[in-house]
């Protein structure tokens, strides 16, 4: 495997946070794979989005077929190493297998799977190749799983697949923006140099819409797909917001991963606002990191919050609190945050969505030293509003299910940037 973009600079916080559920050794690996019961119409395959066929590689990493448990992950899902990591099973296969409803343990079918991957990767074997060129060339814009995975499946067919990634480093959010407990982003990397190896070309640092020009990919290409995933992460537009020590989730944990001169010195109570997923992964990184106090403030009650249950009683357990049914209405601080005004707010109705009616004379200050924005990301899909043919709904590419395609275009899309990122983390 050639090492491009690794190693990755010494000192990032990254380092610091270990694997929540470490690699298994060998004597675990074959433990594990032998409670399998290799179910007959297994309901873990049905519940894995890429429909990998789970009985089939535990089986072979059981009978010490290292190899083919790899390929029989790969072949189905090309990212299946990071997938093995960053995907919730607890809601997926491992949520689905059949041992749940014997009361006994699931099958660890995520530490499985990157047991088979990670053999693959650190014995530098190779199971693909490019296939017999075909004449054709695809542009694909976005360097993140999205487009990773459609370049890797276009280069076995013998398509010339082309990459432009506007970040200095590939791999999108597998690599700025997973949970170092779940994925380092050198792990992330090594599988974007795995599938590079396919003869991928790729174009770091471009732009596409600034750097390049979007009809010149037009008229140079064949096709071209579009997986540049979500934008910035969204605001609360209140007063004060524009203040020291107020960051956005997914620039934080881009720091946490990759900034070897970030630190979180002179952090010791952080206020986290939203309720969903990387909410929750920010809480407990800090919390990881050493600060002492971090708390959610979340304008419903706990049961409404969109985060998986599972990710939010393992950050309790870290320490994790919240302050639920809060409205924040303004950043206090004299140029440096010092804390959020909130209002306390309750439901309209019992409708679990319903309109929030804020509480009067509820008024309160919450103190912070860090106040981190986690209320979803911005949608990109405007960049492309110039294009004919492209549909578009609520700034993502709409496609059509069977093949991808956007529109009567030769243009494909997929990823969060048609999916709005429910995908991944809500399925
Ligand atoms: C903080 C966070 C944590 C997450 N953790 C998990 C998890 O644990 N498990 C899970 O299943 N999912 C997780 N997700 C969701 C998951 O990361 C995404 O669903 C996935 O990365 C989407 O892949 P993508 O390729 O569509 O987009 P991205 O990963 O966002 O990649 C898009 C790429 O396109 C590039 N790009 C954008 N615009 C342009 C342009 N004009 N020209 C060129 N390049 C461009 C970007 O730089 C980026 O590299 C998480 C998301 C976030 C925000
Ligand atoms: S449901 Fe559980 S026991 Fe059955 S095949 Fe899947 S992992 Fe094995």
């Amino acid at each position: 495997m050639t090492e491009r973009f690794l190693p990755l600079p010494n000192g990032r916080a990254e380092e610091q946070l270990n694997d929540a559920k470490p690699l298994y050794t060998e004597s675990q690996a074959r433990a594990e794979s032998n409670r399998c019961l290799y179910c007959f119409d297994a309901p873990c395959i049905q519940a894995c989005p890429t429909a990998i066929d789970i009985p089939r590689f535990i089986k072979k990493i059981a009978s010490d077929d290292l190899r083919g448990a790899a390929k029989t992950i790969l072949d189905a899902n090309i990212l299946g190493h990071s997938c093995s990591m960053v995907c919730p099973v607890e809601v997926l296969c491992v949520g689905r297998c059949v041992y749940n409803d014997m009361k006994v343990p699931p099958i660890q079918i995520g530490r499985l799977q990157r047991y088979a991957t990670e053999w693959l990767f650190s014995n530098n074997i190779r199971l693909y190749a490019a296939g017999e060129p075909n004449g054709k060339r695809v542009a694909i814009i976005g360097g993140g799983p999205a487009g990773l995975s459609c370049a890797a499946e276009l280069a076995r067919q013998g398509f010339h697949a082309v990459i432009y990634e506007a970040r200095s480093l590939p791999g999108g959010l597998n690599v700025t923006g997973v949970a170092p407990y779940k994925m380092h982003a050198t792990d992330a990397l090594r599988e974007v140099n795995y599938i590079l190896d396919l003869g991928i070309e790729l174009h770091t640092g471009t732009v596409v819409g600034r750097d390049i020009d979007i009809d010149w990919l037009q008229a140079n290409y064949d096709a071209i797909f579009v997986g540049i995933g979500l934008g910035a992460d969204g605001r609360l537009d209140i007063p004060g917001e524009t203040q020291e020590g107020v960051v956005g989730a997914v620039d934080l944990i881009e720091k946490i991963k990759l900034d070897p001169t970030f630190n979180l010195n002179g952090v010791s109570q952080a206020l986290v606002v939203g309720g969903g997923n990387t909410a929750i992964d920010v809480t407990r990184e800090l919390l990881e990191l050493g600060v002492a106090n971090v708390s959610l403030v979340y304008r419903r009650d706990e049961n409404s919050m969109s985060a998986y249950a599972h990710e939010w009683n393992a950050a309790k357990k870290c320490g994790a609190t919240a302050f639920f049914g809060r409205r924040p209405v303004e950043i206090v601080g004299d140029g440096r945050a010092s804390g959020i005004r909130c209002v306390k707010v309750s439901p309209a109705s019992r409708d679990k969505r319903s309109s929030l009616v804020e509480i009067p004379g509820s008024e309160h200050v919450i103190a912070a030293d860090l106040i981190v924005v986690a209320v979803g990301q911005a949608k990109l899909a405007d960049t492309f509003g110039g294009v004919d043919g492209l549909v578009f709904e609520d700034g993502r590419f709409v496609v059509d299910a069977e093949t991808g395609r956007c529109g009567q275009t030769k243009w494909f899309a997929g990823g969060d940037c048609a999916n709005g990122g429910r995908c991944a983390r809500s399925c």
